[in-house]
């Protein structure tokens, strides 16, 4: 080799992603860019020639995360590009890190890439620039986050989503459907279907008509729905809003089109607090509506999550939101105390909540749904679920799955001794017997594998 064709060390690239999964696929599509350019990714700060840092700005205690994220970035490496939503929250990064080389805000991979170019230039080598078509990805191979839209129309009082994302954006069908179809083929066999109002997509675009296989589909959450279940895995929503058009996607539960889940944050069941919240359809009749799509699809599982403590509430309003509870028999609950945002409308409310009652509601909360939740976990017993398989611990002799009424990460596991002889492997979507059951969680014996 003369020195001219001598290939230098491509540049290595540092990446810390914090923050929701909405922050993690943003993440995804800067790291898929990063190997796209043929720039290696950094397991290490010394190793790393620039870190990245996607950040959260949520709530206040993610300000903290990512405001230490950066610092030790900086400390360990000297050079940092920070992105992601605090980077949206004017100077605050720029206050309290002064020497970070960029900031940009969230979904922003074109911004992030124009920096890394200004600092650290890649070199072109066609070896180097290959990845693989479904881009680089943070979850596990079997799932995936699949992102139909940025941003949101709505106001909710304590959010500041729309001021640091910005209005709805949705994606054209096509290309969620064309990523559909990637990383299905690379074998994912679960789609996460997330947004930050899944039941609002394509209202930007007039539910445009796009095409996809030649055959038009419109931008629109049931023909994406449908579209969708042509891959023949897992499809489950997230952030889905009550809307009366939600009924149409209950039908594609029921016919197994798309996995029978929903996961709607009701936040909260008092009348007076959600106006107070403005939260999106707060009119709805909730009760009703959790009705009729029992009625279109009995196994259909509800997920949710409750603020409580919101500026105002009261112990009536606290009340009304646990005999909803009751009424509404929720499978699967999350619940948050209340806590400013900053730059959130919320915080100028009156009634400010003092904290130890704050806490003490979340706690009545989660005491009267853990009772709920272990009563409905337990008429699983004796039935067979299909699961997907997460892990297989052989240190433990376990094989670690959930059902289609579990998402990754907030929802329940179940617990499988691994059995004298078996083929299982992680991302295998198989039967299982269930024997045993807590407020979360289930344990079961596995039947034979139905699909590998
Ligand atoms: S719907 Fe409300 S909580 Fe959700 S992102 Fe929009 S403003 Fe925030």
């Amino acid at each position: 080799m003369n020195s001219s064709t001598v290939r230098h060390r491509p540049h290595r690239i540092g990446f810390v992603s914090l923050g929701c999964p909405k922050a993690t696929v943003d993440s995804e599509h800067i790291l898929t860019q990063l190997r796209a350019e043929g720039y290696e990714i950094s397991p290490s700060y010394d190793g790393a020639d620039l870190v990245v840092v996607n950040t959260c700005g949520f709530i206040d205690a993610a300000v903290e995360e990512s405001l230490d994220a950066i610092g030790e970035a900086l400390d360990e490496n000297g050079k940092v590009i920070v992105t992601g939503c605090l980077g949206a929250k004017g100077d605050i990064v720029r206050q309290t890190h002064p020497n970070v080389l960029a900031v940009t805000g969230p979904h922003a991979t074109a911004e992030v890439m124009n920096a890394i170019h200004e600092h650290l230039p890649a070199e072109h080598d066609p070896f180097l620039d290959l990845v693989p078509p479904q881009g680089i990805r943070l979850t596990p191979r079997h799932y995936a986050y699949l992102k139909i839209s940025e941003g949101c129309n709505h106001h909710c009082t304590f959010c500041i989503i729309p001021d640091l994302r910005g209005p709805l954006v949705s994606r054209p069908v096509n290309d969620v459907l064309l990523e559909a179809e990637r990383l299905a083929a690379s074998g994912v066999k679960e789609l996460l279907v997330v947004s930050q109002d899944t039941s609002a997509y394509g209202v930007d675009v007039k539910y445009k008509t796009e095409f996809y296989n030649g055959m038009p589909v419109k931008t629109r959450m049931k023909e994406l729905c449908e579209a969708l279940s042509q891959f023949g895995i897992w499809v489950r929503l997230h952030y889905v809003y009550p809307y009366p058009h939600v009924n149409d996607i209950i039908p594609l539960m029921a016919k197994g089109k798309i996995l029978p889940y929903l996961d709607i944050p009701f936040q909260h069941a008092s009348p007076k607090v959600l106006k107070a919240m403005k939260r999106p359809a707060s009119t709805e009749n909730t009760m009703q509506r959790i009705n009729q799509w029992r009625e279109i699809c009995p196994d259909i599982t509800i997920r949710s999550t409750f603020i409580a403590g919101f500026p105002g509430e009261t112990e009536e309003d606290f009340q009304l939101l646990l005999d909803f509870l009751d009424e509404a028999q929720l499978d699967r609950v999350g619940c948050f105390a209340y806590s400013d945002v900053d730059g959130a409308k919320a915080n100028e409310l009156d009634g400010a909540v003092p904290e130890e009652i704050k806490q003490e509601r979340v706690k009545r909360f989660m005491e009267k749904q853990a009772g709920i939740s272990a009563q409905k976990l337990k008429q699983n017993i004796g039935k067979t679920r299909d699961v997907i398989i997460d892990a297989i611990d052989t240190a433990e002799n376990l094989i670690i799955a959930r059902t289609s009424s579990d998402a990754p990460d907030i929802d329940g596991l179940v617990y499988i001794d691994i059995p004298d002889s078996h083929n299982c492997q992680v991302g295998d979507i198989t039967q299982v017997t269930i024997t045993a059951t807590d407020e979360y969680d289930m344990w079961g014996a596995l039947r034979a594998p139905m699909n590998n």
